[in-house]
């Protein structure tokens, strides 16, 4: 019997493959490091031997398998399964759908990563019972999933939901790796906290982020959310700046959208009330009462396995499990 999927979530440093079943629940998972610089062939076999390793661990065959769901960080051509551009894998032009289908012999289907997770988080995470909502996942970057009426909204060519490039800033800023200045990846995610703080230790003597620079060398985001939730009042001004800087951001996408729920996820929301406080305090502050007094502001459930659970949720719902096929009951 067809009675579980598998969902794979490809990141630049790891992959994260699972075993779930048609209620979203994860029975087994699978996670190595991304050969990025071997090249595309050797991920391929790496997906297959985590594939294998998945099924025996799990006692399922292939046979029990409906299809595979894959969550790439890329700009994609969606109709045909192709990855145009995913910069951090270093793959170009590879005709991902059509080669895995291949291998397994199951349907696969592809999406972006950013867009998976968004749907892991409506399936089994905070984004439970609601249809319409926008998920930001504040990582190295800013990625964003948009879903209108139960389903990811992809726009003409597959880039609708990019919200870490819309502009934020209308002058000066750093630069960001899609070319422009002043995105909102550049000012609110990681990135810009460990280099927001870099700025702030070149004009200090002493304190706990200069004795932190002093004793790793560098700064990351995570010290910065650390450092701030032991009171240190320079990281917390840092995340407050990202705080606003989100708040009134979404407050614009409310305008458009006027969604359920917002769910932020990614390594800077464990900042918690530091960054909802005042993002929340800005996001009311920029966007009218009856446009947000249905919209709820939370915090991300699945970490980091909602892109392989949202994976998953592209086989369950796709057209292939809307009709019942052989062997498989729909309950
Ligand atoms: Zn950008």
């Amino acid at each position: 019997m067809k009675n579980a999927i598998i969902g794979i979530d490809v990141g630049g440093t790891s992959i994260k493959m699972g075993l779930i079943d048609r209620e979203g629940h994860i029975l087994h998972t699978q996670e190595s490091p991304t050969p990025v610089q071997e090249g595309y062939r050797r991920v391929l076999d790496v997906f297959n031997q985590m594939a294998e390793n998945l099924l025996q661990e799990s006692a399922y065959l292939w046979e029990n398998i409906v299809g595979v769901g894959i969550g790439v960080p890329a700009f994609l051509d969606l109709s045909r399964g192709i990855v145009i551009e995913a910069v951090n894998l270093g793959w170009s032009q590879v005709p991902l759908q059509e080669e895995l289908e291949q291998m397994w012999q199951v349907p696969v289907m592809v999406d972006n990563d950013a867009n998976a997770a968004a749907l892991g988080e409506m399936w089994i995470g905070a984004g439970i019972g609601t249809s319409n909502l926008i998920c930001l996942t504040l990582g190295t970057g800013i990625g964003g999933g948009v879903i209108i009426n139960g389903d990811i909204y992809h726009g003409v060519n597959g880039s609708a939901g990019e919200v870490g490039h819309i502009t934020v800033r209308e002058q000066g800023g750093r630069t960001c790796n899609c070319g422009k200045r002043g995105c909102l990846e550049t000012e609110a995610s990681a990135t810009a906290i460990a280099l927001d703080a870099l700025e702030q230790v070149q004009k200090m003597s002493a304190g706990p982020l200069k004795e932190e620079y002093d004793r790793m060398g560098n700064i990351t985001a995570k010290s910065v959310i650390e450092l701030a939730k032991l009171g240190d009042s320079t990281c917390r001004a840092i995340l407050e700046k990202a705080g606003i800087v989100l708040g009134k951001a979404l407050a614009n996408m409310c305008y458009l959208l006027n969604p359920e729920k917002i769910v932020i996820g990614g390594g800077v929301s464990s900042a918690g009330d530091i960054l909802f406080d005042p993002l929340v305090q800005a996001f009311h502050g920029a966007v009218l009462p009856r446009v947000a007094e249905n919209t709820d502001i939370v915090a991300a459930k699945l970490g980091n396995q909602a892109g392989m659970v949202g994976a998953a949720w592209l086989i369950r719902h796709s057209r292939e499990e809307r009709t019942p096929i052989s062997g498989f009951s729909n309950s």
